[in-house]
């Protein structure tokens, strides 16, 4: 365990899978207790808790739908009575239900803005309890790139991803004075189950207006959430952290 995190409780919504499976993996090599989130998928969830326990971390798996507020309640309830008060929030969970806007129906607009926007919210509120207690606290949310400058077939999404930064920005100038930050970071493609649908002629497409030419691994986008998270990155609040291989330049 490396030093500087002092065992502090962090929380990864949707860390069963992607992105978030590698967040949680990088927190915990950082010293951080884990709890990791999942909706459905409970032996990913295990597995990864095995993963950070066979390294000699601690993490637990909890199952939240974080689109529900009491789900998201009673999520916190058995974090801070397991581990203790969560002191880094990571706002993952996401989804997408893409289509073009006039084919798009108002279930597939409120699922993803319920499941990465009002999360992003119920979270938010819930942890800030205990960190605004403590005076210290990171909230890191995952945007997107669809979130700075669209993208055809995303209007439900690239909405919820907008709606997290303006979000952030303003929860950030809320408790800045309390020692808690607030950022979110914007990743490009990477290759997880979300972006797995991509037929091969839009994955060549995508990795064409890519600057450096490739799909980012997982790891890439864990290794800036883990500094957000970290004492380093105390001056940095209300920022977007574009990690996209140059797509969005
Ligand atoms: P993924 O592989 O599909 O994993 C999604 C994760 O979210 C899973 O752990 C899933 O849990 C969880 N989840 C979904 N709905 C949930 C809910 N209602 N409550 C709790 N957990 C829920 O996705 P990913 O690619 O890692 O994406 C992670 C985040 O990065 C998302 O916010 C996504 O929008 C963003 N992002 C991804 C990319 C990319 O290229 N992959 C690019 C930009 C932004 P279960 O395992 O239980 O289903």
């Amino acid at each position: 365990m490396s030093e500087g995190s002092h065992q502090r409780v962090a929380l990864v919504t949707g860390g069963s899978r992607g992105l978030g499976r590698a967040m949680a993996i990088r927190l915990a090599g950082a010293g951080h207790r884990l709890v990791v989130n999942y909706a459905s998928n409970a032996d990913a969830a295990e597995k990864v808790v095995a993963g950070i326990e066979e390294k000699g971390g601690e993490a637990i798996a909890v199952q939240a739908d974080v689109s529900q507020g009491e789900q998201v309640e009673r999520l916190f309830e058995e974090a801070g009575e397991r581990l203790g008060p969560v002191a880094v929030l990571v706002n993952n969970a996401g989804v997408t239900r893409d289509r073009l806007l006039l084919r798009m129906s108002a279930a597939d607009f409120d699922h993803v803005i319920d499941t990465n926007l009002k999360s992003t919210f119920l979270c938010t509120k819930a942890a800030l309890r205990g960190m605004l207690r403590a005076k210290w606290g990171r909230v890191i949310s995952i945007a997107s790139v669809a979130g700075l400058v669209g993208n055809a077939g995303q209007a439900n999404y690239g909405a919820s991803k907008a709606g997290m930064i303006g979000f952030s920005k303003s929860v950030a100038k809320e408790v800045g004075s309390r020692g808690i930050t607030v950022n979110v970071v914007a990743p490009g493609f990477v290759a997880t189950d979300l972006t797995a649908d991509l037929v091969d002629k839009a994955k060549e497409v995508a990795e064409g207006r890519i600057s450096l030419g490739r799909f980012g691994t997982p790891e890439e986008i864990a290794a800036v959430v883990a500094f957000l998270a970290s004492d380093e990155a105390a001056y940095m609040t209300g920022q977007v952290i574009s990690v996209d291989g140059g797509l969005a330049l």
